[in-house]
């Protein structure tokens, strides 16, 4: 596309989104800028598990809401799973599970390998955090060699220069091919049409991001980059109660991230994938 076919398709959908919402819609398309690359470090240690993180993603990122009919469920980008407090080692690993169950781990597994490897997805305790439990929150870790990227038919899914994986959703075909392959369960797809009602829509949106999108296309995590590449941290940064979350330049190293990275004891997921995450977890 040219520029002026790109300025002339933003101009279309502004026009179309402020009409279909009742409010003046801006539709971002800010490049990424040149010597940055984005990346996360989060503090396991600290996290509470309160899932305001969750909750302010949904709200910027126009994700749909649930429908009372049932029509829509909401579509949420980070999932914030519940472990139990524990240590694990070999030793362990004949106690207290049923023979030939395989290889254990996540706390007390009474089940077959594979059903409760994932920790709890759902958790309503009173309150937070829970004397027993650790949290664990995750969402896309905008590999640097992200296999969503290498299998997308189309080639609408792709890593820009500052390292977001980004998604056009007027090229998506649904396939779930991206879906598929992520280690991390970080893609969610629009089954139905998405219910945003108009007074909950954000209406300063980017193209690439938290534009409104439509019933058959995937969609993720995107560093907020209607924020990010505006100089402004993503908006689950921002509502963190205690601080777990910081995102920054990993080129910078002066940064809160890369003095992370070079501090602290880090450690990314699944690092034996080769995916190379840009969102590391780490103690004090
Ligand atoms: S907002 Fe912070 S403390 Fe709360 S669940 Fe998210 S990362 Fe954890
Ligand atoms: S976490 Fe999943 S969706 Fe995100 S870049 Fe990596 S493979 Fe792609």
């Amino acid at each position: 596309m040219t520029e002026d076919e790109k300025k002339d398709a933003i101009d279309r959908l502004e026009t179309r989104y402020t009409e279909e919402y009742g409010k003046k819609t801006t539709v971002d398309g800010i490049p990424a800028k040149e010597g940055v690359l984005f990346g996360y470090a989060l503090n396991i240690q600290k996290c509470i598990g309160c899932r305001r993180c969750v909750h302010a993603c949904v709200k910027e990122n126009n994700q749909s809401r649930h429908h009372p009919d049932g029509e829509a469920t909401e579509i949420q980008w980070i999932r914030v799973i519940r472990m139990e407090k524990g240590n694990f080692s070999e030793s362990d690993m004949d106690k207290g599970y049923p023979r030939d169950y395989g290889v254990q781990v996540g706390g007390n597994a009474h089940k077959p390998a594979g059903v409760v490897l994932e920790g709890q997805h759902y958790y309503e305790p009173e309150k937070v955090p829970e004397k027993e439990a650790f949290y664990f929150p995750m969402q896309c870790m905008h590999c640097e060699k992200p296999p969503c990227v290498k299998v997308c038919p189309v080639r609408t899914t792709y890593r820009d220069p500052d390292g977001i994986v980004v998604i056009d959703y007027n090229w998506c075909i649904g396939c779930r091919m991206c879906m598929g392959v992520c280690p991390y369960w970080a893609r969610r797809f629009n089954w139905g049409e998405p219910n945003l009602p108009k007074e909950d829509m954000n209406p300063k949106t980017h193209y690439l991001g938290n534009r409104p999108r439509m019933k058959g296309v995937v969609e993720k995590c995107t560093f907020c980059l209607q924020r990010t590449r505006r100089g402004r941290y993503t908006a689950c940064v921002e509502v963190c109660p205690v601080g777990a979350r910081k995102f920054g330049n990993l080129l910078d190293p002066n940064s809160e991230v890369r003095k992370i990275l070079d501090k602290k004891k880090v450690f990314r997921i699944r690092a034996d994938l080769n995916t190379y995450p840009k969102f590391f977890y780490f103690i004090d």
